[in-house]
């Protein structure tokens, strides 16, 4: 059985060929799963009957299972989906009046280990494949009805540590004929990979890369990342390539949190690597998840860290809390399911 999520466009209408069928039999089965969102075969009414039963048995479209929902009052929705071989991830859909946000995960879990994110506790099971991280796109439509308008890969795993999937889900995403999302609403969020952030930049694609420093030095960086894979100097200098290979902005992420990262010299060290790179920041208020050794700030606190930068001249956007009821900070589904307190 072969994965049609995994297959490029050209890939698909290779088997299609090989299967004697006409050519518009591939564009066809793309109309059905990738714009009415029919993942059965036998419901694709314009296939010949006999077709629909055949195609059936030589392709999947989609392989994993709805573990567990959670729904928050301010309409996000979370998704815990089981693939397979049992490995489980995290998938969230951030509505708003116009748009709706797929935060999207790349690994089982992580292996960077960052000691503020409930993924990174749990360790890295594995990488998913580029279907794997496009249908979770697919699954949130499919739960919702909502149709998906931006894509950030914020959820469980470390994007650009499974490079050639990320790379290739980004492409569906993007490609009118599949996903067909404009690419200036696709953002990848990475630790800072320096290779991988100039192997991305040589694709020059029109997508947005948000660093995630949370330090304004490597003595404290390496306290809150024990295993960052680069230090501050490398992972700005392969932004710089970044940004000049398309003039696209970058954004600095930065969990804030309490009495560590929040002081004025960390924000004025902050400031000083925004302003070399021109980039936005963003703060994120620390998401508390059981086991996690540190304190959210209090909003005025959040507020005054936000104006020091702003003060510096830097253009600076403190994130909206939002699905706090579905638990949306990055891998807190699955560690509650781990410790079955999910009912559902
Ligand atoms: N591995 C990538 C992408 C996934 S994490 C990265 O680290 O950038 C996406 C964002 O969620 C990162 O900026 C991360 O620092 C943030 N995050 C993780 N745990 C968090 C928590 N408990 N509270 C707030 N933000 C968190
Ligand atoms: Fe991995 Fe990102 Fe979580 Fe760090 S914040 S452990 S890199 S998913």
């Amino acid at each position: 059985m072969k994965h049609l999520l995994d297959m490029t466009a050209e890939e698909f209408a290779a088997e299609m060929a090989r299967l004697e069928q006409p050519k518009f039999r591939a564009r066809q089965i793309g109309d059905w799963v990738w714009h009415r969102g029919v993942f059965d075969f036998a419901k694709m009414t314009n296939l010949p009957a006999a077709q629909r039963a055949g195609m059936a048995e030589q392709f999947s479209i989609l392989s994993g299972k709805v573990m567990a929902r959670a729904d928050a009052a301010d309409q996000v929705t979370k998704l815990l989906l089981a693939w397979p071989d049992g490995q489980q991830v995290e998938t969230v859909l951030i509505p708003t009046a116009h748009h709706a946000t797929a935060c999207l995960s790349t690994q089982a879990g992580c292996a960077v280990g960052c000691s503020f994110c409930a993924s990174g506790s749990q360790g890295l099971g594995r990488n998913l494949t580029g279907g794997e991280i496009v249908e979770q796109v697919l699954q949130l439509q499919a739960a919702t009805g909502r149709k998906v308008t931006h894509a950030v890969f914020m959820g469980m795993g470390e994007p650009l540590a499974n490079f050639e999937a990320t790379l290739f889900a980004v492409r569906a995403i993007i490609d009118p004929g599949r996903l067909g999302i404009s690419a200036r609403h696709v953002t990848v969020s990475t630790v800072g990979l320096p290779k991988a952030i100039r192997n991305l930049a040589a694709q020059k694609l029109p997508i947005t890369l948000a660093i995630s420093l949370h330090a304004h030095n490597d003595a404290l960086r390496r306290q809150l990342i024990p295993n960052a894979p680069a230090d501050i100097e490398s992972i700005v200098e392969a932004a710089e390539a970044f940004y000049e290979s398309r003039h696209r902005e970058l954004t600095l992420e930065y969990v804030l949190l309490a009495g560590v990262n929040d002081t004025n010299l960390c924000a004025e060290g902050l400031s000083r690597i925004a302003r070399r790179l021109r980039c936005n920041v963003n703060i994120i208020r620390f998401n508390p998840a059981p086991g996690l050794p540190y304190q959210r700030p209090s909003g005025q606190a959040t507020l005054r860290f936000a104006q020091r930068l702003e003060k510096a001249g830097v253009n600076v956007q403190i994130r909206k809390s939002r699905g706090a009821e579905a638990d949306a900070a990055c891998g807190q589904l699955r560690a509650k399911m781990g410790e079955q307190e999910l009912q559902s």
